[in-house]
């Protein structure tokens, strides 16, 4: 193993025991030293979700970013769509490239330039329409994807930073469908739709009521009479995403 300076003389500092004794390997996050595939899970996991989620308190320069994504009063698919796209996790065609992707490049909304994850976001001509004006500003010249949602995060006001991730959420699902479903939306029917969509969202959690609880039943569920067929029903609506259902069923045979 190779190790940068820093930490070699690190090593190097460590005072030997003065007892003899045999090297031997050991493995730390398992207190007697052995290794096993759950310690190393529990190692691969913090490393891989927990700095994220600690970041705020490690020193972590984009830790606003973090924070200001997972306090978002957004759909929590936007913010885990806002992270991936932070961290470039997004299946551009660029990035599919390094998974071995071989077929087109070019961006699939304009065919202009090709579909990196700052193109997408920040040249394509709907991104630029869309996020170019007050109040998001999106610059003209070439900046870092990250560093851009970075300092959106430190200095946008947080219902703006939040209007922030539903447009880049619904520049992403326009990307989708143009790829899939062969449809794109033109700028501003892609706002108009995002901002009544979230909107609706945020009606949604204002008239959700915490304290609601089941019913409950005024008396025991009793079984039919011979010869008589009972059927338990029960169903839900959610207007905000008009989706509803209903379910049912009898005793069991
Ligand atoms: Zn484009």
């Amino acid at each position: 193993m190779c190790f940068d300076d820093e930490v070699a003389l690190n090593v190097l500092s460590i005072p030997l025991s003065r007892r003899f004794g045999f090297d031997k390997v050991a493995w730390k996050p398992n207190k007697k030293g052995f290794f096993s595939v759950k310690s190393a899970y529990i190692v691969a996991r913090e490393f891989s979700i927990g700095h994220i989620f600690a970041s705020a308190s490690t020193g972590d320069p984009y830790a606003p970013l973090w924070k200001a994504l997972w306090k978002a009063k957004v759909p929590s698919k936007v913010a885990i769509f806002g992270w991936r796209a932070a961290l470039n996790l997004l299946p551009t065609r660029v990035a599919l490239t390094a998974k071995g992707y071989m077929g087109e490049l070019q961006c699939v909304v304009c065919s202009q330039l090709v579909e990196s994850l700052e193109h997408v976001f920040c040249e394509c001509s709907v991104a630029r329409d869309i996020l170019s004006a007050p109040p998001f500003f999106l610059p003209l010249s070439t900046l870092p994807w990250k560093e851009w949602l970075l300092e959106r995060a430190t200095t946008l006001p947080s219902a703006l930073f939040d209007k922030l991730l539903i447009l880049l959420w619904s520049l992403w699902r326009n990307r989708n469908d143009a790829l899939w479903r062969n449809h794109s939306q033109t700028s501003s029917s892609l706002v108009a739709y995002s901002l009544a969509w979230y909107e609706e969202y945020l009606q949604s959690q204002k008239s959700f009521n915490p304290t609601w609880a089941p019913l409950k039943a005024s008396k025991r569920w009793l079984a039919p009479d011979v010869d008589t067929l009972k059927m338990n029903v029960d169903g839900a609506f959610l207007p905000s995403f008009q989706h509803g259902g209903t379910g049912g069923g009898g005793p069991p045979e």
